[in-house]
C-alpha cells in the first residue's frame, strides 16, 4: 500500500506554489497526496486526515499569519490525541520559528523542512515506525539546540528602550530637503494594463528560486549543471508567456494613490484632500530597537516623511497591482487534464507579471505620475537592482511586518473596486499574483529589517492602532522571535 500525505495550505493563506511541487515531487515517489489546497481550515485538515487514513500531515504557508495558524493546528492536534507526524514547510517558516512556537505544542512529532527536496526524504521515514522514531529524536535535538541558543542569543544584546531608539531616529534637515508635490495627486487607475508591456520587466531570477532552481538570470542559462534544465523550464515559459498575452489568460490592474501625509511620530498621519483638513488615515509603523553603532540611526519608516510640526507638506504613496485576474478559467482546464505542471508554471507566471507590474508602476511614478525623478533613465538591469531614488516596501516585509497594515492601504485605494484585489482573514491579498505597499521619495530612504522589538513597543504600537495586545502579539509574531 502505497504512503499517503496530506497537504494543505493553512487558513488565510492563498500561496501553494511550493506545497504543489512538493506534491509533485512525492507522487513521482509513490505517494497518494490528498491536497486540500489553499485557506484549509484546521478542522478540514484534521477531520480529512483521520477519515483518509494518512501517514502524515503537511501543513504550508507564506505569510507570517500562518505561522500562527500552524501552531494552532499543532495544539488542536494535541488535545485530539492525535499520533500523526506534523510536516512544516513553506517560505516563512524556519527551524527556530517551528522550535520555539510549533513544536513545544505538540508531541508526536514537528518536521520542518526546507524545500521540495529533502521533503521526500522526510515523508519517507515519517511512513516507517522505526525511522519515523529515529527522525523524531534528531529533531527534538536540534529544536532544544536551536531554542537553548536563542535563549542565550537573546541575553547578550538586549534591545536599546523604546526612547533611546526614537532619540537616535533618522534625522532630515525638512528646510532643506523638500520632495515636490505629485504631478498627479489623488488616487489614478489602470484598467487592463497591457500584459505584453510588462514582459520586458520581469525578474527571471525568483522564477528559477520558485522551481528551487537557485543561480543568477541569465548566468543560470548556461551552467554546466543546471543549464539544460533551465533552458528547458525558460522556454515553456516563453511559450506560455506568448499565450498568456494571444490568449488573454490574465488581466492585470493597478491603482497608485500619491497622498498628502505627515509623520506623527511612528505614524503617518494621510490625510484625504490637499488641504489636509481631513484625516484619512493613521498608518503604524515600528521602530529597530537593536543597538547601533554611532552615527547609524534607529529606523522606522515614518522618518522618510515630514513630520507635521515641520512645517513641510510630504505626501506618501501607495499601491495595490495584480496580474492575476481571470486565472481560475486556466487553472481549471490544467486540473481536468491533471497538467500539474502547467499549472504550477502558470501560477509562478503570473507572480512574475504581478512583480513586474510593481516595478513598472513604480518607474512611471517616479518619472511622471508623482514625478521627482522625471529624468531618470535607467535601463532594465540597474532597474531591477532597485538602484533609483525612493523604495516601496511592502507590508509583511521586513521594514514593516505587520500585514494586518494591508487593510488600511486597501481601503484608502478602494483596491477591492479600483484593482480587483481583495484580503483574506489573514492578511493574504487575491488574486494571489499581487503585490501591494508604500512608496517613499526621500533620498535617502532604504530598506532594513526592523528586528527584534520590545514589549514595551508592541503595547504602544498596540494602543496607536487601537487592537488588543494579543492581536499585535500575533501579527509581529516572527520578529518577536528573532
Ligand atoms: N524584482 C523583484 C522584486 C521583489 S523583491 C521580483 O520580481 O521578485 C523586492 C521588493 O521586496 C521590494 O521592492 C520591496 O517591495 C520589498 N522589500 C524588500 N526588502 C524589504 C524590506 N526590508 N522591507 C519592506 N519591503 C521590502
Amino acid at each position: 500500500q502505497r504512503p499517503k500525505i496530506l497537504m494543505a495550505t493553512v487558513k488565510g493563506d492563498v500561496h501553494d506554489i511550493g506545497k504543489n511541487i512538493v506534491g509533485v515531487v512525492l507522487k513521482c515517489n509513490h505517494f497518494d497526496v490528498v491536497d486540500l489546497g489553499v485557506m484549509v481550515p484546521m478542522e478540514k485538515i484534521l477531520d480529512t486526515a483521520l477519515k483518509e487514513k494518512v501517514d502524515v500531515i503537511g501543513l504550508s504557508g507564506l505569510i507570517t499569519p500562518s505561522l500562527e495558524e500552524m501552531r494552532l493546528v499543532a495544539a488542536e492536534m494535541e488535545r485530539r490525541g492525535l499520533d500523526l507526524p506534523l510536516m512544516i514547510g513553506g517560505a516563512t517558516t524556519s527551524p527556530v520559528h517551528t522550535a520555539l512556537r510549533i513544536e513545544p505544542n505538540y508531541s508526536k512529532g514537528v518536521f520542518w523542512v526546507k524545500d521540495a527536496s529533502r521533503a521526500v526524504g522526510v515523508a519517507s521515514k515519517l511512513c516507517n515506525p522505526e525511522q519515523r522514531a529515529e527522525l523524531a529524536k534528531e529533531y527534538a535535538r536540534d529544536y532544544a539546540a536551536l531554542r537553548d541558543r536563542r535563549a542565550q542569543g537573546s541575553r547578550r544584546q538586549p534591545p536599546v528602550s523604546l526612547q533611546t531608539a526614537r532619540d537616535n531616529k533618522f534625522q532630515t534637515d525638512w528646510a532643506i530637503h523638500q520632495t515636490p508635490a505629485p504631478a498627479q495627486p489623488g488616487v489614478t487607475v489602470f484598467e487592463d494594463y497591457p500584459i505584453a508591456d510588462l514582459v520586458e520587466y520581469i525578474d527571471w531570477t525568483p522564477f528559477f528560486q520558485t522551481w528551487e532552481m537557485s543561480g543568477r538570470y541569465p548566468d543560470i542559462l548556461n551552467d554546466p549543471q543546471k543549464g539544460m534544465v533551465a533552458r528547458n523550464l525558460f522556454a515553456d515559459a516563453q511559450a506560455m508567456l506568448v499565450k498568456i498575452i494571444e490568449e488573454r489568460w490574465l488581466s492585470a490592474r493597478a491603482t497608485v494613490g500619491l497622498l498628502p501625509a505627515s509623520a506623527d511620530g511612528d505614524d503617518v498621519l494621510v490625510y484625504a484632500d490637499e488641504g489636509r483638513s481631513t484625516l484619512a488615515e493613521r498608518l503604524s509603523f515600528l521602530r529597530q530597537q537593536k543597538p547601533k553603532a554611532t552615527g547609524q540611526p534607529n529606523l522606522c519608516l515614518a522618518d522618510f516623511i515630514a513630520p507635521v510640526d515641520s512645517g513641510t507638506p510630504d505626501h506618501i504613496g501607495l499601491f495595490a497591482v495584480t496580474a492575476g485576474l481571470g486565472i481560475e478559467a486556466k487553472l481549471e482546464e490544467f486540473e481536468a487534464q491533471h497538467d500539474d505542471y502547467s499549472s504550477i508554471l502558470l501560477k509562478a507566471l503570473a507572480d512574475r507579471l504581478a512583480e513586474a507590474l510593481a516595478e513598472r508602476m513604480h518607474e512611471q511614478v517616479r518619472r511622471e505620475i508623482w514625478g521627482f525623478a522625471a529624468g531618470e533613465q535607467l535601463d532594465k538591469q540597474e532597474l531591477l537592482k532597485e538602484t533609483y531614488r525612493g523604495i516601496r516596501p511592502a507590508p509583511g516585509y521586513p521594514a514593516c511586518p505587520d500585514h494586518s497594515e494591508k487593510k488600511k492601504l486597501f481601503r484608502l485605494l478602494d483596491a477591492e473596486t479600483n484593482s480587483r484585489m481583495e484580503l483574506t482573514e489573514g492578511y493574504a491579498m487575491l488574486p494571489a499574483a499581487a503585490v501591494c505597499g508604500y512608496y517613499f521619495a526621500h533620498p535617502q530612504s532604504r530598506y532594513f529589517v526592523l528586528g527584534n522589538i520590545q514589549e514595551e513597543q508592541l503595547v504602544e504600537y498596540a494602543a496607536r492602532k487601537g487592537i488588543d495586545l494579543d492581536e499585535a502579539r500575533r501579527n509581529l509574531v516572527a520578529n518577536l522571535d528573532q
